[in-house]
């Protein structure tokens, strides 16, 4: 079947590729590197099947004119469907599947190698060594040991996230709309409602998906009700968090220290070279400034097992759709909470 992909880099097309070959029947794959969004759709004219990944532009403007273009399936190389209009899908008769799971450790570990790059200031650390500046000024850290860690969104990401943390000592606590039994099998994790873990947690990782209601979750009133100092760290969906009132919240001190893997108007931004050019979000740019913020670019997916594990899944997906098979990787609505 032909499929038009989006948004691809030259991983996308390695991994794919690899799976693709491994399939029974192989896809006709067509990349394209560009995001979808109004202009692009049209490249993907004829194609039955459009596969996006996580800055694709999925509404219900984009969605109509993939459908009169004779798209019936959108493949999502990724669990999170905030980027697709989810109902206008359905309206068109367009069918959606997805990547539920592919290696959790991979953002959990990411997510926990931010807490170490702020704690223990290794980024200032490795650029001073280089510099042959061996001073320690400025490098102070705190043990993890004994600190506590609030979890937001205990599901797969964010019970192994727990579990990492747990084998660092630190106390955890837990928040989620649904209660999962490997969280709270986890030595001294316990469930508290929102107020307690925004006040009682050292760390706060955020590992919820993107829904309206945990839209902009991180705000000037939930911050308010954080501990001084506070280390956040969202690897989930930019748009979890306000950004202005974090900003806000570093410069009073409140927040002491950020680690994001996403960003808001990442759209803009993320998967592209600006190196040579002059970046013109001013929120972005005065994120960036702080010392005790480190950002990185939705990499926290970035492991060969999992790009492996999402090849597979959407060629399975893809095949499964062809064959008139279950789709058991369907994204139906309505759509949880
Ligand atoms: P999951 O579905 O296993 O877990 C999500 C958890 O969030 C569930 O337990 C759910 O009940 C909970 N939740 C839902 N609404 C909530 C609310 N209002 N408050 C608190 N908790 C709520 O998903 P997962 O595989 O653990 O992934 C979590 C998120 O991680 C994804 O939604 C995605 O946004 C993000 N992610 C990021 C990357 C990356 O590269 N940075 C990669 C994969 C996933």
């Amino acid at each position: 079947m032909k499929v038009a992909v989006f948004s691809t880099r030259s991983y996308d097309r390695q991994f794919l590729e690899l799976a693709n070959q491994a399939a029974a029947s192989a896809h006709d794959l067509e990349y394209f590197e560009t995001q979808l969004n109004k202009k692009t759709a049209s490249l993907a004219n004829g194609f039955p099947c459009v596969c996006i990944f996580v800055n694709d532009i999925a509404d219900e403007t984009n969605l109509k004119i993939l459908a009169e273009q004779g798209t019936k399936l959108i493949a999502l190389r990724c669990a999170g469907y905030n980027m697709i209009d989810m109902q206008a899908a359905s309206q068109l008769g367009l069918k959606v599947v997805r990547v539920p799971a592919y290696s959790p450790y991979a953002v959990a570990e990411h997510a926990v190698g931010l807490i170490l790059m702020l704690n223990r200031k290794l980024n200032k650390a490795y650029n001073r060594v280089r510099d042959d500046n061996f001073t320690l000024d400025g490098l102070l850290g705190f043990d993890l040991h004994e600190s506590t860690v609030g979890v937001i969104g205990t599901g797969k990401i964010g019970t192994i996230f727990a579990q990492i943390m747990q084998g660092f000592g630190c106390h955890l606590l837990g928040y989620d709309v649904y209660t999962n039994e490997h969280f709270t099998a986890i030595a001294g994790a316990k469930y508290v409602d929102l107020p307690e873990l925004l006040a009682k947690s050292d760390i706060i990782s955020l590992h919820c998906p993107l829904l309206p209601s945990t839209h902009n979750l991180i705000n000037q009133e939930t911050i308010k009700q954080m501990k001084q100092g506070v280390m956040l760290i969202n690897t989930s969906r930019g748009q979890l968090v306000d950004t202005r009132a974090v900003i806000d919240g570093i410069k009073t001190g409140k927040i002491g220290y950020v680690g994001l893997d996403v960003y808001e108007e990442e759209e803009e931004l993320f998967f592209q070279d600006y190196s040579d050019g002059i970046i013109q979000d001013e929120t972005f740019q005065l994120l960036q400034s702080f010392q005790n913020v480190v950002i990185t670019a939705h990499q926290a997916f970035f492991t060969k097992d999992a790009l492996t594990a999402i090849a597979q899944t959407t060629i399975a997906n893809i095949s499964s759709w062809e064959q008139g098979n279950e789709l058991t990787n369907e994204v139906k609505i309505p759509v949880a909470n």
